[in-house]
């Protein structure tokens, strides 16, 4: 602990982003630049609280050692930080990223004054150790000659070949898609994570001896497919992270009309093309001048928000079936859990400069898509709802005389996923869980079948990158152990 008066004398100021009406004009990341002295003081503030329950179960997924690495930010060892920081984290440019910080939530501080800017200066870390050079390859000491595959390139899967490489064994990721890196790639967007950023640090895992193979989809039907036995036969053990990208769909009247997407098929299109031609193949769902309503909240509905205010929308209006967070914690939500609280993320913030208002509004159900002739959505009929504690489960009922309709040409449906695409057990009898996922015990990460391992969303369902790294981690020492047993 560098200052011990620092929690009394420094006020929490975050790392502001970049001003909303500049950064809506390009598609670079949100943030602004690091600033040393401020991180300097900023970092004073952690107690060193000799509990930190922002390293423990409620707080960091990854364990961080947080309370370490503040302090050697505050004495300004920089390297020494990077070295404690990646003793638990592969990956903390993503996660200082677009982690949303439970750490922070259980922050000992938190208590009863606003946390350290843990985020924040995780992300400085490793931005200053990527600048300093202090990040390279590190070829592992010696090979097992054991073999693993591992199915999808996500986090969590990056986060396992990344750790099995490292005790030796010979691992290649197999993807699907052009690009490596699941939805760090193809699903959160440029300004949030750039892709520079994924593909700088594939590069070192390239460098470290990881073989990537992208275009083959595993129990997939294209020219290029190979099966999950192909794979169980050529290689040692399997690791599935193939992701839950089984997207929920909204089936009420009108759903098939031309201009209502899945959120996924208007992000990952969009991304692709931006990195294909910078927009210019024309091969996306363009928003410009459209009247934009998003269905459904979280971090792919703000996503949707975000990227269709670059594209030009004319509006962007947000549905959200349950009710406001409030604005500080309820009694029923204590710390040290995550604040169920009110949060203005970058795309409502961006809405606000553009348009002059947040674009959410809650209790909503929607209850037909309206279209034209030609079959285009042109609306969206809506009732209010209330929401009442019923049996003890929260039940909603509709409000008599709510209903509205609201213009739309353009229509994405941001509700969740349901699962993993499970094709790729075509053949193998894999035992799911009551939710579709692979069944495989936390911990543990071992399918029903002998040397086949499942880690990330597919096993926990839809989740944070966070815990995808904190799963491919574990999966790894226990394939290095199933292989070295
Ligand atoms: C739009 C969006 C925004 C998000 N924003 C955030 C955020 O800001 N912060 C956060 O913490 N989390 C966020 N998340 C959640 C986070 O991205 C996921 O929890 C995380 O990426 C899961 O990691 P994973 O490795 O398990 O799977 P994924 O990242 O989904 O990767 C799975 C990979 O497997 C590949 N694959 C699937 N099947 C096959 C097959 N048969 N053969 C070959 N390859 C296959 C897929 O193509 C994909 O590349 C967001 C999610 C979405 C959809
Ligand atoms: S990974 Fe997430 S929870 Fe862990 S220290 Fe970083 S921001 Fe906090």
């Amino acid at each position: 602990m560098g200052k011990l008066t620092g929690f009394k004398d420094v006020v929490r100021k975050a790392e502001p982003y970049r001003d909303p009406m500049l950064r809506l004009v390009d598609y670079d990341e949100l943030y602004s630049e690091h600033d040393e002295a401020h991180l300097h003081s900023q970092s004073s503030r952690c107690m060193d609280c000799g509990v930190p329950f922002c390293q423990s179960e409620t707080g960091c997924p990854v364990d961080n050692l947080i309370p370490e690495w503040n302090d050697l930010v505050y004495k300004g060892r920089w390297q020494d930080a990077i070295h404690r920081l990646h003793k638990t984290n592969n990956f903390p440019e993503f996660t200082g990223r677009v982690c949303p910080a439970p750490c922070e939530g259980a922050c000992v501080l938190g208590i009863n004054t606003p946390a350290v800017t843990i985020k924040n200066i995780e992300n400085a870390i490793i931005d200053r150790a990527f600048e300093e050079g202090w990040v390279t390859a590190r070829l592992p000491r010696e090979r097992t000659g054991k073999k693993v595959a591992v199915v999808g390139s996500g986090p969590a899967g990056l986060a396992a070949a990344a750790q099995l490489n490292q005790m030796g064994h010979l691992v290649t990721v197999y993807e699907r898609d052009d690009r490596i890196g699941g939805l760090l790639m193809y699903g959160i967007p440029n300004m949030k994570l750039g892709k520079d950023v994924v593909e700088r640090r594939v590069q070192i895992l390239r460098e470290e001896g990881v073989v990537f193979v992208t275009q083959t989809d595993i129990g997939g039907q294209g020219k290029d497919a190979l099966s999950l036995q192909d794979l169980r036969q050529q290689y040692d053990a399997v690791l599935l992270a193939t992701g839950a990208t089984r997207a929920r769909d909204l089936p009420v009247p009108g759903r098939d009309l031309k201009g209502i997407h899945l959120a996924m098929e208007f992000l990952k299109a969009s991304t692709k093309s931006l990195l294909d031609s910078n927009l210019q193949d024309g091969n996306y769902i363009s928003a410009k001048d459209k009247k934009v309503i998003v269905i459904g909240g979280g971090d792919t509905g703000t996503d949707c928000i975000g990227t269709a205010l670059r594209h030009g929308c004319s509006s962007v209006v947000n549905f959200e079936l349950m009710s406001a967070a409030p604005a500080e914690r309820a009694e029923d939500n204590p710390w040290p859990q995550w604040p169920r609280i009110m949060r203005v993320d970058y795309g409502h913030e961006e809405s606000k400069a553009r348009f002059g208002e947040d674009p959410r509004n809650y209790d909503i159900l929607t209850k037909e898509f309206i279209g034209d002739e030609q079959g285009n959505v042109k609306g969206i009929r809506t009732v209010n709802i209330e929401w009442r504690k019923q049996n003890g489960d929260m039940q909603f009922e509709e409000i008599e005389g709510s209903e509205k309709i609201w213009e739309a040409d353009l229509v994405m449906l941001s509700m969740g996923f349901t699962g993993p695409e499970n094709y790729v057990l075509e053949g193998v009898d894999v035992v799911l869980d009551e939710r579709s996922n692979y069944q495989a015990e936390y911990d543990k990460y071992a399918t029903s079948i002998e040397g086949l391992f499942a880690a990330g969303d597919c096993r926990r369902g839809q989740s944070l990158v966070v815990w995808g790294i904190n799963e491919g981690r574990g999966a790894a020492r226990e394939i290095d152990q199933f292989l070295t047993a």
